[in-house]
């Protein structure tokens, strides 16, 4: 496979199904999608630093783990950013491709459950299983992800999506490892760029996290 090009991708269908689920109706608690990123993040700076032990050819091994969020108000955008283990092309596509979590296939379970029994799905069971990733696109129409894996000769590369059925992937721009999930936030979820709120939700669902997490506002 050829790293220097754009390509575009279909979701796989359960994604697919998913997305609409979760871009289509309307939630109580879609603030989680902070804590699925948030969570993410730091399960990448626990990698890179659980490979940094043994290998010593991973790339920044002396990086200070950290997440970083941002919210710009020019541009309406949410990003949380990881110094962590990053992903390679391929990563970027699977993971960010597919349905590995296993609590999102129980959500995909119950929800199509509910839907052949007559039922409009409860989205709030979004919340309960926490369908990781995803959930980002409750608040975003459009998202970014620059990614640089720590692993030896590996690209940045570049993921972009509306959800709306395919992603592209295509060469990025980072020079150190980690990852950055850029948000294009909805014209109904520009709350999320408010500082007190989004602290409020970090105290409420990250508290447990280890690694420090910076909060910067840009504001316009
Ligand atoms: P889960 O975290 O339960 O595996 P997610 O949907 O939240 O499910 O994430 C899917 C996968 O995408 C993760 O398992 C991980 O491999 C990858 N991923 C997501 N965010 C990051 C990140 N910030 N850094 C590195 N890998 C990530
Ligand atoms: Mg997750």
């Amino acid at each position: 496979m050829t790293t220097s090009r754009e390509e575009k991708h279909e979701f796989k269908a359960e994604v697919s199904a998913l997305l609409r689920l979760v871009t289509n109706s309307l939630y109580t608690n879609r603030e989680i999608f902070l804590r699925e990123l948030v969570s993410n993040a730091s399960d990448a700076l626990d990698k890179a630093r659980f490979q940094g032990l043994t290998d010593t050819k991973l790339r920044d091994r002396h990086e200070k783990p950290q997440i970083k969020v941002t919210a710009d108000h020019g541009r309406g955008v949410l990003t949380i950013e990881d110094t962590g283990v990053g992903m390679t092309r391929d990563e970027i596509a699977l993971n960010l491709g597919t349905i590995a979590h296993s609590g999102t296939l129980k959500f995909m379970e119950q929800a199509r459950a509910q839907q052949e029994s007559g039922q409009k799905p409860d989205v709030n069971l979004i919340g309960q299983f926490g369908v990781g990733f995803y959930s980002a696109f409750m608040v975003a129409d459009r998202i970014d992800v620059t990614s640089l894996s720590a692993a030896e000769g590996a690209e940045p590369v570049h993921w972009s999506s509306t959800g709306d059925g395919t992603f592209s992937v295509g060469p990025g721009e980072r020079t150190t490892r980690g990852t950055t999930i850029e948000l294009h936030l909805k014209a109904e979820a520009k709350e999320f760029l408010d500082r007190w709120k989004i602290e409020g939700i970090i105290k409420r669902y990250s508290n447990y996290v280890v690694h420090p997490i910076l909060l910067k506002v840009v504001d316009d």
